[in-house]
This record gives C-alpha cells, structure tokens and sequence, in this order.
C-alpha cells in the first residue's frame, strides 16, 4: 500500500509495548526530534510536476502525523494496514460502503453500540443494505441465521455494549467464513491491549479511538485494521474520496495516548475488577454484568480470548427510577456518555448512549447503568459508589 495506510513490516517482530512506543514514531531526521512533529500542513511543495516528496501530495490523501497514527494503529492489532478516520463510525461507515454493495446484508449482534446499529438502519438501509439482527454470544443461532440466509458481513462486537456479551471470535470467524462472511470485530471495549481479533481469525478490526485507544477523553476518532491489501484499498480510497479523515491534531493525541495503552488497560481491569466484585456482593444490586466474574456467562470465553477484563462494568438495579437515582447520585463517576477515559464515568444507556435503539431488539433494560471504571484510587472508587448505593 501507499503512505495512506500505516504498513508495519516489524508487526508481531516486538513486543505490543515497545509497538506501542516506537511503531511510526522514527525520530525526525531534521533535528533528531524524538517525538515527530506534529504536521498541520494541507499541501506539500513538489519537486517538478508530480515530483512528491514520499508519497504527500494534499492533506485528506495523507498526512506524516496520520500515517505514524495508521503503522502504530497497525502494529498494535497485528495487522497490515491501518486506517484512521475523524470518528468511529465514520471509519464503520467507510468499511461497510468499501465491502458492500445495495442487496447485501449485515448480521449484528442484538447489543451493540447504538450508534452501529443507527448507521446500518438508517443511513445504509436506504441505499439497499439489509440488517439482520442475532444473539451473538449465541454461535449456534449465528450459524443458523447464516443457514437460512447469507450475509456479506457478520458484524461482532465483544465485549458488547452496555451487557458485556462476550461472543467467541475465533468459532464465530470459522462460522461466518464458511458461510462467505467478511468477520468484522469491534475492538473498541477490549483495545488491542487485551484483546486481538485479527489473531484469532477476523478480516477487519475497527475501533472508535475515542475510547480507551485515545484514553484520555479529548480526542474522537476512529479506526480500521486489517491484513486484507483488497479491503485495505477499498477502505481506503473511502478515506480519501469520502475524506472522512482524522486531522493531525487529532491523530497526534491518539498517538500519544496509545503509548501508554496497555499500562492503562491493566489498571482499568484491576480497578473494574474490585468494583464488579463489590458490586456483586451488594444487596442493592440484581446483577454486575462483567466478564471478569466467574458467574458471568461468558466467562470461560472470555479468558480464553482476552488478556485482562477491560474496564467497563455493568449492574442491573431494581427499575429505571432507582437507577437514574443511583447514576445522578456518584460524585467522582461523571455523569456523561462515552467510555475509556482515565477518569470514571456513568452512563444511563436507555435515556443517554442507547436512546437511538428504545423500542428496538436492541433496547436496554430500563434498571440498567454502565460505568466507565478509571485508573483512579480504587478506594476512592468505592466509597463514591457505596454512598450512591446507601442512597437508593
Ligand atoms: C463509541 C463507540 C463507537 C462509535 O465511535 P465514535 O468515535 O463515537 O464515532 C463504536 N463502537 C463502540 C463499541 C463504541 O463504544
């Protein structure tokens, strides 16, 4: 591929920390700038007519600072060529117009992102894309969904959002393969640091780099990873002709925030660890959803496919009124969507995140919260959540 996609010879040759910290980051040649510098430039001087000076001609069909962002986005998955986007679902929306054509179809899991399940349904169902929806962390449905009608796309997302589904990437890729499935994973709650679908089989991985990739809550952005060259291409002739592009300053963050990726992630997992279990023992609450506790039915598969537990956590309380209490009632968690910052947050999905899915297959229950757990002083953590409980 050209300087449009990140190209990592080096991918899987190191290990993902050091990925982390060096891939795409070559010192600049000019003044030994450790950190490359941040370029903001739109167009690139040529040498002669069409004498471009590797590969830069105009900003939306490449930049220097995206493409260390697209190598470093491709090292960290174990995949070939990366793909930066302005958000998450402006990188979906590009994968699916790069692998569809109007007749074809996308079978989803019935809890996905919101947001997933609305670009399908209404921005690509009126251009001839089919949705179908199935229980993912069901293989055997999957596989039958598959039997009774094709899909040119199985579109998994795990662990799912807000209910931790775990589905099991590696049966599910064999299942959709054979059917004549592309095998999409959304990455975006695990992050590569936990969890590698091109690995276990996948064709494409996307992210919304807005979330733990990012990790910091200041940037959005999206991605795609791949080891396919053909869909690499499509998608990204996608980005330059659609040009729904991530912009330098944006590109520059997320390279700075995944340097420190994994040491996040294993503090978020320890940290979402004790508050699932505290959770868990608590009389207020019904049910934690977290893969990370031995009750939680996907479990074993989620062992089996993640490194760590990630640092979202879910729990059912008794209705709606008692769980809109308890979200306005934390004091350290931030009432606010969005995910994978270092701080902690709280989402009600029916009325914040999922409002674009009431009334659908995709609805969450009413006595649903989602947190965002933070690498902040767990104890800290504990005692905001035990006083928002005691206030039930
Ligand atoms: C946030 C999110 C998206 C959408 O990403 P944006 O950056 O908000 O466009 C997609 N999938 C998941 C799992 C998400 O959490």
């Amino acid at each position: 591929m050209s300087e449009q996609t990140g190209s990592t010879p080096t991918a899987g040759a190191q290990g993902f920390d050091t990925l982390a910290i060096h891939a795409g980051q070559a010192h600049d040649p000019t003044t030994g700038a450790v950190i490359p510098p941040l370029h903001v430039s739109s167009t690139y001087a040529q040498d002669g007519i069409g004498g471009l000076r590797g590969g830069y001609e105009y900003g939306r069909s490449a930049n220097p600072t995206r493409t260390a962002l697209q190598t470093q986005l491709a090292a960290l998955e174990g995949g070939e060529f990366g793909l930066s986007f302005a958000s998450g679902l402006a990188a979906e929306d590009a994968l699916l117009r790069a692998v569809l054509t109007p007749g074809d179809t996308v079978l989803m899991g019935n809890d996905v992102y919101g947001g997933t399940h609305r670009l399908v349904d209404r921005i690509l169902g009126p251009w001839g894309i089919t949705l179908r929806i199935v229980d993912m962390t069901d293989a055997e449905a999957v596989a039958a969904s598959l039997q009774e009608a094709p899909a040119q796309v199985l579109w998994v997302e795990t662990p799912s959002n807000p209910l931790m589904g775990i589905a099991d990437i590696a049966r599910l890729t064999q299942i959709g393969h054979d059917a004549g499935a592309l095998v999409v994973v959304d990455n975006t709650f695990a992050s590569p640091a936990l969890q590698r679908p091109l690995l276990l089989g996948a064709d494409v991985v996307v992210h919304s780099t807005t979330k733990y990739l990012g990790g910091h809550s200041d940037v959005v952005g999206g991605a795609l990873v791949t080891n396919d060259a053909g869909i690499a291409e499509k998608a990204g002739f996608q980005q330059f002709a659609a040009g729904a592009i991530s912009g330098p300053h944006d590109a520059f963050l997320t390279t700075r925030g995944l340097k420190t990726l994994a040491i996040r992630m294993e503090r978020h997992s320890a940290n979402a660890g004790l508050v699932a279990g505290f959770l868990d023992r608590h009389d207020a609450v019904d049910t934690v959803y977290y893969p990370g506790l031995e009750s939680h039915p996907g479990h074993a598969i989620a062992r089996s496919q993640m490194s760590g537990f990630g640092g979202m956590v879910s729990l059912h309380l008794a209705d709606g009124a008692t769980a809109r209490r308890f979200a306005e009632s934390l004091t350290l968690f931030t009432l606010a969507e969005s995910l994978g910052g270092v701080e902690s947050l709280v989402n009600y999905p029916d009325a914040m995140t999922h409002a674009s899915v009431r009334g659908t297959e995709l609805a969450v229950p009413e006595g649903v919260v989602r947190l965002s757990v933070g690498i902040e002083t767990v104890d800290d953590l504990l005692a905001d959540l035990e006083q928002a409980l005691g206030r039930l």
